[in-house]
């Protein structure tokens, strides 16, 4: 190897580590996997001696083709290395060295490679095994596994195929397991495996130790551009140039006897935090038998009176990864003839009440500070946690279990069709809507549904999108469940529900039970309202967890949390959520029941009297909405926007109406007013409302529309004043794109405040700002904020206009084939487009605060209550996110974390 151009030889770099050579935080180079078993061996763990091959090596074989020239020989001292500490080489005749080979980039990730046991056996070193072993059945039972993985994994085999043949051996014997074959089955079973390779795979299974690794190795490599990896890189935006890191690890055997087993634990239960002895084990068995439920697996604690010194072993153990993880641990472990051998370790898994209460103690435990705590937990936990939950103590009959796509807990009779849907929901009946699965025509069945559940499809799917942006539990790709819709049932076990059986989903869970289950009320949100309180001897252990987090991101945060509240009791929920004010406040609401009449006199008014005089009728009411308002967050800002809908909505539907006046004329006895109303209604008619005349164009074009709104605030404001109130109030002008629009509103809005002022006598200092909603107001935001004393992103608008679509019309439509297709990891609707309208947002708030330094910046579209998009608000420099109440606890939770500094947490 004279001629080495591999520019990594040249610079040295090394493409193999030893266990003993890596450590946890080298997982981009290692992988998840490979650095946790170095971390582990330097722990003086009992861990399989082995090495890592670099996600650089596996990059290099991505990018051009070939593994780097060096490997080989790198591999090769490292294999060499290892025969020597093992004492016995690779596939060695009479005693061999077998080893593993396993996949592990550095995020988990479907679709890469199953690992491959019992790696360097062959039609001679099964022998030598079995001798050294003193167990033939043990030798061929391994061999035959290896095979079927080898075949299946590497070489590409149909796995049923090997499956198949190991279930006509075990009828051909009437034995109900693979540990009741004998050593005579399991080698014919070996001659029948080796005979489905050469016949599926074209080929002989390698019977060279070597090449059998080294294939596995390419397939390893290989195995990072299955469809299935490559979405799941493009949904979760994992960069596609990561590679993965192979692990060669020497073996040790679960499956020689009694006296060995193979499992997994928990330092903690995952589910409640608890410590204790939580996890499975298996004996004589090998691998993944554990959790492929092959056979009955027993409680770890079982494991004390199988054998005490490997269990308190495990124990120990287990604490010392805690300790030195600081964190819940999952652990996959092997015992041969009574040796404890730790096999993986990484962090675990846990759902969301868990994770609240493990950081609390950890705390307490002095293993993690505070901003650890809050690091250790996300606002989407805390969202689970608030929604309504299914008894826990109930009796319940569960049917079955899908995808957890959309939380909550519903509860309804079942329904087939959507059309039945509908029907049954408009006369008052709570329905589930069963589907295989569903499609836009589903989409007002869905509404019409408590929640929906699928057969098909998985989180991703379009049940489970839309779901999720409606905010309905959904549970999909529930596989057990056999929908027929033609037949109006479903069958799960043999059991049958009917059209109208009640039926009950946990979209958190994502379980499935028959009747009804009772529903409890969280007690997280007993907390947040204040009836429940933290403090309390009794109070539930998740609640103090819970406050304690909750107090610690407080204290922390930089940004404010608004709320979007349209009236006194969202307002004052929001105020017991925690909320500092209101971000958004909408006015259309203002102007509809019976207020829509006025409405029309504003619309159908021909002169400028009758138009003062429609406007005279709303001033009062108006008034009395914001000094309602106004009271309810008394001290705290109110922004208030004035009116923004296209006027049409204001209107009666223009088909109901066309068929009243045709009606009316042919009576003869046709309404004046409904005549002149139809005539508007043309008039006003659309064919794009969202982009049409609405927000400031209406302020434009209807005298005295804006102007009326201003004076209410100002009134109200006077009002509050006068009884010592204090009221913030500031009025938001949607929809500007140029500056020009707003300046016309500010000189109008300016004078009504005068006007206010100076015949109250009181001082109201009301501040105007506007929306930055449209791509120029964002474009041309320096200007912009010459007349606006704040921007309030509208990012719900700016990302239909940056996109150019209406989020009603696309989002059933095209979303999911979006989705699926990895162009979005999410909707752009959920979590904000950072590389698009993210950008805009950014550059806004720079070109606007260089116009006026102390601009006050906030954001009130949905994604002000999303946590990835309130880090990002966080980052760009934003004062205040603002979001519907109910999402208030969450994005306090995400400020908290994104000002939070602790450094090098795992969590993310
Ligand atoms: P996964 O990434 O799916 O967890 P692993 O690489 O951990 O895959 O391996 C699958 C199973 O094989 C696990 O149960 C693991 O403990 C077991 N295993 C892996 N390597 C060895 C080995 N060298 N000796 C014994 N069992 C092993
Ligand atoms: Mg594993
Ligand atoms: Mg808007």
């Amino acid at each position: 190897m004279s001629e080495n151009k591999d520019p990594h030889v040249a610079q040295g770099v090394k493409f193999v580590y030893d266990f003993t050579e890596g450590n946890k935080d080298l997982k981009d180079l290692l992988g998840g996997k490979g650095a946790n078993l170095a971390e582990m061996t330097n722990l003086g763990l009992p861990v399989p001696p082995g090495f890592t091959i670099t996600t650089e090596a596996c990059k290099v074989y991505l990018d051009s083709g070939e593994e780097p020239a060096a490997l080989r020989d790198e591999v090769g001292a490292h294999l060499a290395a290892l025969e020597k500490k093992m004492g016995k080489k690779l596939g060695q005749a009479d005693d061999p060295l077998l080893v593993s080979v396993r996949s592990g980039a550095k995020f988990s990730m479907p679709g890469m490679m199953d690992t491959v046991l019992n790696i360097g056996l062959s039609d001679k070193s099964v022998q030598g095994l079995a001798k050294q072993a003193g167990d033939d059945r043990f030798a061929w039972d391994s061999y035959r596994r290896l095979i079927q993985m080898f075949g299946k994994t590497v070489l590409g085999v149909d796995g049923e195929l090997f499956e198949d043949a190991l279930e006509k051996a075990k009828q051909a014997k009437k034995v109900a397991v693979d540990t009741d074959l004998d050593a005579a089955e399991l080698k014919k079973l070996v001659t029948r495996f080796k005979k489905i390779v050469k016949s599926e795979a074209g080929r002989d299974f390698p019977q060279d130790p070597r090449e059998q690794m080294d294939l596995a190795i390419h397939a390893v490599f290989d195995s990072w551009n299955t469809e299935r990896a490559k979405l799941y890189r493009r949904q979760e935006r994992i960069p596609g140039d990561l590679g993965t890191a192979v692990n060669v690890c020497s073996m040790v055997f679960g499956n020689l006897g009694p006296d060995s087993g193979t499992g997994v634990a928990f330092t903690r239960d995952p589910a409640s935090g608890q410590q204790g002895v939580y996890g499975d084990y298996l004996q004589n068995a090998q691998g993944e038998d554990v959790v492929a439920g092959i056979r009955n697996t027993v409680p770890l604690a079982d494991l004390e009176q199988l054998d005490k010194k490997s269990y308190d072993q495990l124990m120990q153990i287990m604490e010392t990864l805690e300790t030195h993880y600081k964190d819940l641990c999952d652990i996959e472990f092997t015992i041969e003839r009574g040796q404890l051998w730790m096999l993986q370790t990484r962090v675990g898994k846990r759902t969301a009440g868990a994770a609240f209460r493990i950081a609390t103690q950890l705390v307490d435990q002095g293993l993690i500070d505070e901003a650890e705590a809050l690091q250790r937990v996300n606002g989407a936990q805390l969202a689970q946690l608030m929604f309504p939950r299914f008894d826990e103590d109930a009796k319940v009959e569960q049917l079955g279990r899908g995808i957890a796509a959309s939380p909550g807990a519903a509860v309804g009779k079942a329904v087939f069709d959507s059309y039945t849907a509908i029907k049954w929901s408009r006369s008052g009946e709570k329905v589930i809507l069963i589907r295989r699965e569903t499609n836009p025509d589903d989409l007002d069945g869905m509404i019409a549904a408590e929640g929906i559940l699928t057969s098909r499809g998985g989180k991703t799917s379009h049940a489970a999108v839309v779901a999720r942006g409606m905010g309905k539990t959904c549970v999909c790709g529930a596989e057990d469940l056999e929908v027929d819709t033609k037949r109006r049932r479903l069958t799960v076990n043999g059991h049958v529900v009917e059209e109208g059986d009640v039926v009950s989903i946990d979209g958190s869970t994502g379980k499935v039970y028959l009747g009804e289950v009772p529903v409890v009320p969280s007690p997280v949100v007993e907390y947040f309202e204040g009836r429940m309180h933290a403090g309390a001897d009794d109070a539930d252990e998740l609640v103090k967890a819970v406050h304690r987090i909750m107090a610690y991101a407080d204290r922390v945060r930089r940004l404010r949390v608004r709320a979007n509240a349209d009236n006194a009791e969202d307002a004052l929920r929001a105020r017991r959520f925690g909320a500092q004010g209101i971000g958004l406040c909408r006015t259309e609401h203002m102007f509809l029941g019976e207020r829509r009449e006025m409405v029309e006199h504003l619309i159908l008014a021909d002169t400028d009297e009758e138009r003062e005089n429609a406007l005279k009728e709303l001033l009062p009411l108006q008034k009395r909405d914001f000094v309602e308002l106004f009271e309810a967050m008394d001290g705290l800002p109110v922004t208030v926007r004035l009116l923004d809908p296209p006027l049409h909505e204001f209107l009666p539907d223009i088909t109901e109406l066309s068929v009243r006046v045709a009606l009316a004329e042919s009576r003869k006895d046709a309404n004046e007013n409904d005549l002149r109303l139809l005539q508007a209604v043309h008039r006003l008619h659309e064919q794009n409302p969202m982009l049409g005349l609405r927000g400031v164009r209406l302020g434009l074009v209807i005298p005295g529309l804006f102007t009326m709104q201003v004076r209410a605030i100002a009134e109200a404001a006077a009002e509050r004043k006068n009884a010592k109130g204090d009221p913030r109030a500031e009025i938001m002008i949607p929809l500007v794109g140029t500056v020009q629009e707003l300046e016309i509103v500010r000189e109008e809005a300016e004078q009504v405040i005068a006007d206010v002022e100076r015949a109250t006598g009181v001082n109201l200092k009301l501040s105007l700002g506007t929306m930055i909603e449209l791509p120029r107001a964002a474009l041309t935001a320096g200007q912009i904020a010459e007349a606006a004393e704040f921007f309030s992103f509208g990012t719900n608008d700016l990302t239909q206009t940056v996109w150019g679509f209406s989020r009603d019309d696309v989002e059933a439509s095209f979303f999911t084939a979006y989705l699926e297709k990895g162009i979005f990891g999410v909707s752009p609707f959920e979590t904000i487009d950072k590389d698009g309208v993210g950008k805009l947002v950014r550059d806004a708030v720079a070109a606007g605060r260089a116009t006026r330094p102390d601009l006050k910046l906030g954001v009130c579209g949905e994604h002000g209550g999303d946590p990835e998009s309130v880090h990002f608000f966080h980052e760009v420099g934003l004062d205040y996110v603002s979001c519907s109440p109910f999402r208030i606890p969450v994005a306090r939770l995400e400020a908290g974390r994104a000002a939070s500094t602790s450094a090098g947490s795992d969590h993310r």
